[in-house]
């Protein structure tokens, strides 16, 4: 995990521009609305499945209607999601012209082959790895979901959605009782490997007000913003088929 951490973090530095949400702010009133638009395609993307992934996310992460601290004033957070189905070639399209921070391109697949054995390493790790569900990367504007984990449960849409928006796994835990949502479901630091599952469901996991407190609103020309556009487009396998060009940010 650690390399692509640190691949995670030198993206951010170098790309970091635009977003992945939008942040709409009510001073006098004392809230916030973060806007995200979910695009789903893929082989197993589906308009239903789609919209449940929102409503998932915006369910779990509007729960504990928490507060943020932002230039100095306390606002209530709010999460408005939508969604929406294409095609790839659609959101291929899509992609390359986008310039609204709410869109996040969302593949759906059974598997994601590209992901087999990410380290590379002499022991296979002790889980299938191309079953999990990932971002491009952490703040981005690009995920790959696996069908299984999004359509039978809710927090594995929400975890990655905390990606999404820039939020990162916590660098060493204790399984608590109540787990918060960027507890990842395994974690492997070059030696050995930490599995969430059979200690706790990872369906536990739900968004705590650290999770909202620790997003970070950048202010973008006259916009309020979250993470940042890489509009990448994932293929079949779970490699990049499109990304936009750093030139062009
Ligand atoms: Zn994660």
């Amino acid at each position: 995990m650690n390399k692509w951490l640190l691949l995670i973090l030198f993206s951010i530095v170098c790309n970091q521009s635009y977003s992945s949400a939008l942040v709409e702010l009510n001073r006098s009133e004392d809230f916030l609305i973060i806007k995200s638009h979910i695009v789903c395609f893929g082989t197993e993307a589906s308009s239903e499945l789609c919209t449940k992934i929102s409503s998932d996310i915006q369910t779990l992460w509007s729960t504990p209607s928490a507060q943020i601290v932002f230039e100095g004033q306390s606002f209530e957070v709010r999460f408005e999601i939508t969604s929406e189905y294409l095609s790839e070639e659609q959101s291929f399209e899509l992609a390359k012209g986008n310039r609204d921070p709410r869109i996040n391109f969302i593949r759906i697949e059974n598997s994601a082959p590209s992901q087999a054995d990410p380290y590379d390493d002499e022991e296979p790790l002790p889980m299938d790895t191309t079953l999990y569900s990932y971002v491009h990367e952490i703040g981005g504007n690009a995920g790959f979901y696996i069908k299984a984990q999004v359509a039978s449960g809710v927090s594995t849409s929400s975890h990655e959605f905390g990606h999404l928006l820039g939020l990162e796994h916590p660098p060493f835990y204790q399984v608590p009782e109540n787990p918060h949502i960027m507890l990842p479901r395994y974690t492997y630091d070059g030696d050995s490997v930490r599995i969430l599952e059979g200690i706790v469901d990872a369906e536990m996991r739900a968004v705590h007000p650290l999770n909202i407190a620790s997003l970070q609103i950048v202010k973008l020309g006259s916009q309020y913003v979250l993470g940042f556009l890489n509009n990448a487009i994932f293929d079949l396998n779970g490699n990049i088929r499109y990304k936009k060009q750093k030139d062009n940010q």
